[in-house]
């Protein structure tokens, strides 16, 4: 029974778009897709070590919604590590709180409350090599429901 996804707020983006599985090659893998909000429960709950009720507040979810949503998270987690599978974070229906700038020459991150605010040079090298993290959210976003069915053979249940 399809359930309407509300919006879920996810504080900044992921600073990497996935992981991948030492020494297999890419051909082997299969892929697992973690979604913005999956990637942000498993990082309030057990990164930041939040209890449910509170993770479940700052996403802007139910405490029984965050619960489902970890649940899934982590069988995902645990799907690419013991599964050996590659692990894209992409998709989902989300805002992001901040955004976030990555010098590529000396790894230094940025953080901004607004689009206005991010910058040409890095402030701590001057380099302009800069990856804006957002970017590679905002125009992935669109491709959750494609994911979902691609997942659909390593579902748990
Ligand atoms: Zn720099």
């Amino acid at each position: 029974m399809p359930r309407p996804q509300k919006e879920r707020r996810v504080l900044e983006p992921p600073k990497i778009q996935g992981l991948k599985p030492m020494g297999v090659p890419a051909r082997f893998l299969e892929r697992v897709y973690l979604t913005l909000g999956e990637y942000e429960a498993i990082r309030l709950a057990d990164y930041d070590g939040l209890d449910h009720q509170e993770a479940a507040d700052i996403i802007g979810i139910s405490r029984p919604t965050f619960s489902r949503l970890i649940e899934k998270a982590r069988k995902k987690v645990a799907e690419a590590i013991v599964g050996v599978k590659e692990l894209l974070i992409e998709g989902g229906n989300y805002t992001f709180a901040t955004q976030l700038q990555r010098c590529m020459d000396c790894g230094d991150f940025e953080r901004f409350e607004s689009i206005a605010e991010l910058v040409n040079a890095c402030p701590s090298c001057g380099s302009q090599n800069i990856v804006h993290l957002n970017e590679w959210f905002g125009t992935r976003g669109g491709r959750g429901c494609r994911n979902r069915g691609g997942f659909r053979g390593g579902r748990g249940q």
